[in-house]
């Protein structure tokens, strides 16, 4: 084992940041311990569903043009039905991302004259456009599909008399968004999410409730469709595509619903017989066979990072002890150098671009200089390690990913060595 702190000074650790993060790392033997019997539990649900759909070797064939019979993409659909406990599903490819598969499962169970209502304040970004939040061409609203939104209250809890106030009888749709994605709420557990759904359904049992799936796929063992939902939604080039997936997003669920997204994916009358796989059923399957455990080093990594920056004198969220239920942690630094150094700290550790060095620039569409790290094999995979933070107070940095907990040990002991070296962070 010197090896290996040789190995890790090699990589440009010093002795003090190794012993540092050692520090942390014993003190989470028992949340690790944990982290790996879900992944257990969840590896065994992919591979059931694998084993029960028969998958064979004859599924991973190409399919070209318009994919009719193309018998590995009807199998990769099964599976994701079992393993996610719906009556179908939708994974394509042609998915182009996670606000794609949103925008196809709300454009297609969605009619002139309906309502859609989120009960957990503000959507995901992205779908601000897609509902017509932000004016935009094309939004639902353009089609005559009215939005209401009930605010999640001060405390984090349900507001469910706001939410009783604005279900009507034209609400046809309810969407739940699971992670807090770049918002300062907590995420919602799969048992809150089925409170709520419960709550709604006791309302107006008819409403389809869809969640928002994004970023929390085998965090915990059951999921949202275990508790009630009618539809899940959510990237492949997130979570369950277990960092193989080169693109697309899934929709699983309720068999009316799957097949009126997959309607608006292709067309009336076509539905979910078109869409040639075009080769990439392979690492679809694969790549959810290695979720699991994939998820678990990504959480891994983002409950090191809490209690490392936590003992740093640095407020996280969730906090270091705090449960999980997505994979996505926020740091906030108080200036823009934690937040450079922390950026450019994981690019340095990262397996492609590793010698790129990160600087803040004026996104299109954010009101402040943005820097991004990601050395990712898959364009904009957030199951990779990567992060961003705005320029602009609190001065915060989300991160996420890690295709191996090693590899995400190493992008916070490397930030954490930027940190260090610029004196930003003081180890004692
Ligand atoms: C990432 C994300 C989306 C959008 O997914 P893209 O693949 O980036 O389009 C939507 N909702 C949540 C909560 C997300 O985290």
């Amino acid at each position: 084992m010197h090896d290996l702190e040789t190995m890790y000074r090699e990589l440009g650790i010093s002795p003090q940041v190794l012993e540092f993060g050692k520090k942390a790392e014993d003190s989470l033997k028992e949340r690790f311990e944990e982290i790996d019997r879900r992944a257990e539990y969840n590896q065994m649900k992919v591979l059931k569903a694998m084993q029960d759909n028969r998958v064979s070797d004859i599924h991973f064939a190409a399919t070209t043009g318009y994919g009719y019979n193309d018998l590995g993409r009807d199998t990769l659909e099964a599976v994701y039905a079992s393993a996610f406990h719906g009556e179908s599903a939708l994974v394509r490819p042609q998915l182009i991302s996670g606000t794609h598969a949103l925008c196809v499962a709300l454009f297609g169970n969605l009619r002139p004259g309906d309502e859609l209502l989120s009960p957990v304040g503000k959507p995901y970004d992205t779908l601000e456009e897609v509902i017509g939040i932000r004016d935009s061409v094309g939004s639902l609203k353009e089609y005559g599909v009215v939005y209401r939104q009930a605010d999640l209250r001060e405390d984090g809890s349900f507001d469910y008399e706001a939410i009783e106030k604005a279900i009507n009888e034209k609400t046809r749709l309810v969407t739940i968004q699971r992670s807090k994605g770049y918002a300062t709420r907590p995420t919602l557990s799969v048992e809150r999410i089925g409170e709520l759904i419960a709550f709604v359904k006791k309302i107006k049992p008819d409403v389809i409730c869809m969640v928002d799936n994004c970023y929390g796929e085998f965090v915990e063992t059951i999921e949202p469709t275990d508790v009630g939902a009618d539809m899940i939604v959510g990237s492949l080039i997130k979570n369950p595509g277990g960092g193989l997936a080169p693109i697309g997003g899934y929709i699983v669920g309720r068999k009316d619903c799957v097949d009126r997204a997959s309607y608006r994916l292709s067309a009336p009358g076509l539905g979910k017989e078109v869409g040639a796989s075009l080769g990439l059923n392979q690492p679809l399957f694969q790549g959810l066979f290695l979720a699991p455990v994939v998820v678990a080093g990504a959480l891994k990594g983002a409950i090191y990072a809490a209690n490392l920056y936590e003992n740093l004198g640095f407020s996280v969220f969730p906090g270091g002890s705090d449960p999980r239920y997505d994979i996505i942690q926020a740091i906030t630094f108080g200036k823009p150098e934690g937040v450079i150094a922390f950026c450019q700290g994981i690019q340095a550790a990262a397996p492609v671009d590793s010698f790129v060095t990160p600087e803040p620039w004026d996104m299109p569409g954010y009101d402040a200089p943005v820097i991004m790290a990601a050395g990712a094999f898959v364009q904009g995979s957030s199951i990779e390690l990567s992060a961003d933070g705005p320029i602009k107070p609190p001065y915060s940095v989300y991160f996420q990913g890690g295709l191996t907990w090693y590899h995400a040990k190493l992008g916070i002991l490397k930030s954490l060595q930027k940190m260090a070296d610029a004196g930003l962070a003081k180890l004692e």
